[in-house]
């Protein structure tokens, strides 16, 4: 089926029982005829069938966007019209907004509250870089007289984008929205186990006037699609999201073609709590950092440190209010952590527990599976919190990924910056203190791409978001992400009246 332009779409997608690719502009099936079911995580029901692509569709995909980007309007359309596009495709995401939330808690099993967030920041963020494209200019520099030199930002090309399961639509509209603001064409590969808003999406594009092949969406694994992509010698651009193993393999496999590429990995962020913070503000925050969309966030402030004078008194209200928190029914408005994404997930977050009980460390709260009444088939963790944990633990130096929180008591500023400090991941960190002095030094030696300062929030749109060392590099979400997105291309004229002849023959 073409989705024309400008045409609006069927109605309520969530209707919709199967799903297709999105290639040039068209619905289609795999090429191999293959579906996959993809499900609820809160009860195990499948909720729809979704195309499996193989190789041969990745090709298809990427041809197209090779086309549109050779050949196509959308990288010579004027910024001005690029720029009503995209408002356009925020304004039908919010005539779509009670749908969209819908869909993305049937799908990943978040808790509608926090769905609701990040449905409007993907809306924010196409309204965003409608704005920050206009503002994204060339520029003029000295150089000696009868010369003149300008630079032009030019699209990059084709973008493969890869985004993981835990912000399926945030994730999508993080990538594509800078990326066609550029004047770039995208092939997309969601999540296997998340792809249902990423096509809305880019069904959404092609209503508000993207034209075909510009947003290209194909839904399989991974392994089979997602390395064919990195390695395609059509594609110029790979922007990933997801774990830092993977990320180190793109990062290797995108050297054969010397692509250009952003990662946004992993983390193990600290969080730490200073004896003159304001205490209930860090209990609050401190709970939102972690157990925000159960624990599931690249950003979760997953170690905390808390100065010994408050030690006592913090924990326990953090720990009475981790008990307060509400697990179950994502669609209750009053529930705070959703369901994890799948069984396996469960296992890699029990594995942590258990691995932390054996070295000995306490578990103050939860520490094993949720049982949830009425959703008895869905996948479900009780928020955790531990202590009397050591540096060299494996719950404290890798990333779980879960609502689990490890817990340390810390003397003084200079070690706890040193703990910090120690770990292979550098993507958030969150300073609890009255003292701005404090606050403005500490923030200064933390080796993190983003501090929050008495703030539970990592990023709003126009914020840069990524990590130092391991967490990756590359910043999405900012004005700074429209130069990933393009070549800068130099033009150096002269225009005097005699010519140049450098070589005096
Ligand atoms: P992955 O890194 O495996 O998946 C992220 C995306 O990459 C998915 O679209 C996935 O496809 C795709 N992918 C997987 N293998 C390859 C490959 N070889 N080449 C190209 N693309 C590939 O994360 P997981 O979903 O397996 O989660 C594992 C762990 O990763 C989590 O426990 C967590 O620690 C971390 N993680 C970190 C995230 C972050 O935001 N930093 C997000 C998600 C996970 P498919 O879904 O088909 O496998």
């Amino acid at each position: 089926m073409t989705i024309t332009k400008g045409k609006k779409m069927e109605t309520l997608a969530m209707k919709r029982d199967s799903y297709e690719m999105i290639i040039n502009g068209e619905r289609v099936a795999s090429s191999t005829g293959k579906i996959s079911p993809t499900y609820n995580p809160a009860t195990g029901d499948i909720i729809a069938q979704v195309a499996e692509a193989d190789t041969q569709d990745a090709d298809r995909a990427v041809e197209a966007a090779r086309n549109a980007f050779d050949n196509g309007k959308w990288k010579r359309t004027p910024v001005g019209k690029r720029s009503r596009v995209l408002n356009k495709i925020a304004s039908i995401m919010r005539e779509r907004f009670d749908e969209l939330i819908e869909i993305e808690v049937l799908n990943s099993g978040k808790s509608v509250g926090a769905a609701q967030v990040q449905v409007m920041q993907s809306i924010e963020d196409f309204e965003f870089y409608a704005g920050a494209i206009v503002g994204h200019r060339g520029t003029v520099n000295n150089v000696p007289g009868q010369f003149m030199n300008y630079t032009q930002n030019e699209p990059v090309g084709v973008c493969a984008q890869i985004i993981p399961w835990n912000y399926p639509m945030m994730m999508a509209a993080w990538k594509i929205a800078p990326a066609i603001a550029s004047g770039c064409t995208v092939v997309i590969k969601p999540a296997s186990m998340t792809p249902i808003t990423a096509i809305i999406l880019a069904e959404i594009c092609h209503e508000a006037g993207v034209p075909a092949g510009v947003v290209n969406v194909v839904t399989g694994s991974g392994k089979v699609i997602g390395d064919h992509l990195v390695e395609h010698k059509d594609v110029n651009k790979v922007a990933f999201t997801g774990s830092t193993p993977v990320g180190k393999d793109i990062m290797s496999k995108a050297s054969k073609t010397l692509k250009r590429i952003t990662l946004e990995l992993g983390g193990k962020s600290p969080n730490i709590v200073f004896a003159d913070a304001d205490i209930e503000g860090a209990v609050a925050g401190s709970l939102f950092g972690i157990f925000f969309n159960t624990g599931q966030s690249c950003e979760a402030r997953s170690r905390m440190y808390v100065h010994e004078d408050i030690y006592d008194q913090f924990m326990k209200e953090f720990v009475r209010k981790t008990k307060m928190l509400k697990t179950g029914d994502p669609f209750d408005k009053a529930t705070h952590l959703g369901s994890i994404i799948s069984q396996k997930q469960i296992d890699v977050i029990d594995y942590y527990v258990q691995s932390a009980k054996k070295d000995a460390a306490t578990i103050l709260t939860g520490g094993k599976v949720a049982e949830v009444e009425g959703f008895e088939g869905g996948y479900w963790y009780e928020p955790t919190v531990i202590t009397d944990v050591t540096p060299d633990m494996k719950v404290v130096k890798e990333e779980i990924f879960g609502p689990v929180v490890v817990v340390q008591k810390f003397k003084d500023e200079k070690e706890v910056i040193k703990e910090a400090n120690d770990s292979i991941y550098g993507l958030g960190s969150a300073i609890w203190t009255t003292d701005h002095a404090r606050a403005t030094r500490v923030a200064g030696q933390i080796q993190a791409g983003i501090v929050m300062v008495n703030c539970p929030f990592s990023a709003f749109p126009g914020t840069p978001f990524g990590g130092y060392k391991q967490s990756g590099f590359g910043r999405e979400l900012s004005i700074e992400t429209l130069d990933l997105y393009t070549e800068q291309k130099s033009v150096l004229s002269y225009f005097g009246s005699r010519p140049i002849n450098p070589f005096g023959i």
